[in-house]
């Protein structure tokens, strides 16, 4: 058995949309699942769609998520260097063999010329049919030809492909693919003004040089899977080709076509691992991180949409998700976008951290001028009680504020619903209840109130109400008691009084 080696080859055009990160999530977790390396390759030979920034992007993003690489940008390894645009020379050796062999030829034909072509001839496309009546090494002069390339005049590479032959494809998510030859074109390989191979060249001498065993990518690659199988043949490497898996697309919320950065724009959520801002079109796409996820509950969110290992287990670790991944129960079909559950996934990874971890992410996101110990405890109390109703930590603030300040408002909806005629009245003989208790602590102090409302036969309901509004400005927050014990007996009764004095 030859090693697995797997690859993650993107091109630096911008920023790595989810389903990008989540075809690097499914290389690296076959690959940690196999015992094999996982390598990290810039495919930056399309300069005009080059974007600065973009690679730093990709491999910040890839840390963040906790997708180790063991070899490529950025780690470095043997098979260096790993950033296409610095291989130029590998790939030209391969270009030569392809022209001597005679199945490849050089083009000339300007774009005017196509375009005129392409009005010319219906559904055009440059290939065994056309080939002839094209201006190439095939068709022109020897002379010409000569002078054309002593002239330095710009030309590609073209592929010959041989009409009406099966290709089959491989795959280990669909089967086999079988497609005939003649629906593929002469598909351009190396461009002489820039002496860069185009994106199929360069991607197949790189999977072989670099020994891939394993191409796993995303679905639009599916009918470019073709043309490689005939370049690998045509290079001679047929025996050392890698197999191929081509995962399913993210689909739409709705389920209609391919998840789109619009698609995050309108409905609010992103699709972008990180921040980023676009140098080139000025455009801003909010990320994962910077909207509080986690990037456990990403990576979870991220695994289970296409990929499933059977059971009701939807919490998995980094290393459950390795030693189950497979990718033979990768689905065929689309995966639908879910955004409520990747909110979900967050909510159960805040849970299963303990109150003492939470409370240190909400310090850091919220930090307060008072340090002391009692303090901290005090907030590890107050987000332990909270920490339940919310998803992300940016949340706690919301839900704790009257732990830390007092109400300056009351939300006038719960005033009118609970704020009735005898509650200032109410409320002022609960200040003398509380007034005598000694022992404030949570038990003693319910104890003792709810004594006094049963003596007096009052509606339960009509003090706890009034209470609450007093203390936290509206309806909301836990169990009463453990807020008053919380802020202590002197800050309870200041609130009532203030309540008391305010609310009309
Ligand atoms: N550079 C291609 C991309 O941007 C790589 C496709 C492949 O994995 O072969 O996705």
């Amino acid at each position: 058995m030859t090693k697995v080696r797997v690859r993650f080859a993107p091109s630096p055009t911008g920023a790595l949309h989810i389903g990008g990160v989540r075809t690097a999530l499914y290389n690296y977790l076959f690959a940690k699942k196999c015992g094999g390396d996982m390598l990290l390759r810039i495919e930056d030979t399309d300069s005009a769609r080059f974007v600065p920034g973009a690679e730093a992007y990709i491999i910040e993003s890839l840390n963040w998520l906790g997708i180790k690489i063991d070899e490529g940008v950025g780690v470095g390894g043997s098979h260096a260097p790993y950033r296409q645009s610095e291989r130029k020379e590998i790939y030209l050796q391969y270009v030569n063999q392809l022209l001597d062999g005679g199945l490849a030829y050089k083009a000339f034909d300007t774009p005017e010329q196509l375009e005129v072509k392409r009005t010319e001839i219906k559904n055009f496309q440059y290939d065994a049919s056309t080939r002839g009546q094209m201006i190439n090494s095939l068709t022109l002069p020897k002379k010409e030809l000569e002078k054309r390339i002593a002239d330095g005049e710009p030309f590609v590479v073209r592929i010959k492909i041989e009409p009406d032959e099966d290709i089959t494809v491989h795959d280990l998510i669909r089967g086999d693919v079988t497609i005939n030859s003649s629906i593929v074109d002469d598909k351009v390989l190396y461009k002489s003004s820039d002496g860069l191979p185009t994106y199929h060249m360069a991607n197949i001498v790189d999977d072989h040089l670099m020994e891939i065993s394993h191409v796993i990518r995303g679905e639009e690659w599916l009918p470019s899977a073709p043309l490689h199988v005939l370049l690998y043949k045509y290079l001679g490497w047929e025996n050392s080709m890698p197999q191929f898996a081509h995962l399913p697309l993210l689909l739409k919320p709705e389920g209609n076509g391919k998840l789109s950065k619009r698609d995050g724009d309108k409905l609010g959520f992103p699709v972008f691992p990180l921040d980023w801002n676009d140098p080139k079109s000025g455009e801003k796409s909010s990320g994962y991180r910077e909207a509080g996820y986690f990037p456990e509950a990403v990576v979870n969110f991220l695994a289970l949409l296409g990929w499933h290992p059977g059971g009701e287990q939807e919490l998995f670790s980094l290393q459950e998700l390795i030693d189950s991944f497979s990718l033979d129960r990768v689905s065929k079909s689309g995966a639908k976008f879910d955004y409520e559950k990747a909110k979900w996934f967050n909510h159960k990874y805040l849970q299963a951290k303990t109150n003492e971890e939470v409370a240190a992410l909400f310090l850091n996101e919220h930090p307060f001028t008072d340090n002391s110990q009692a303090f901290i405890a005090k907030v590890v109390t107050v987000v332990g009680m909270v920490k339940e109703r919310v998803n992300f930590v940016s949340e706690l603030w919301e839900q704790t504020s009257f732990f830390f300040e007092a109400p300056t408002t009351y939300d006038e909806k719960t005033v009118k619903k609970r704020w009735k005629e005898d509650s200032p009245a109410l409320m002022q003989e609960l200040i003398t209840v509380l007034e005598g208790i000694e022992d404030f602590s949570v038990s003693n102090s319910e104890e003792v109130v709810m004594n006094w409302i049963t003596q007096k036969e009052y509606n339960t309901g009509a003090v706890m109400n009034a209470f609450r509004l007093a203390v936290v400005g509206e309806g909301k927050g836990p169990h009463m008691f453990d807020i008053t014990s919380l802020i202590g007996k002197e800050e309870t009764i200041t609130r009532l009084k203030r309540a008391i004095e305010t609310i009309k």
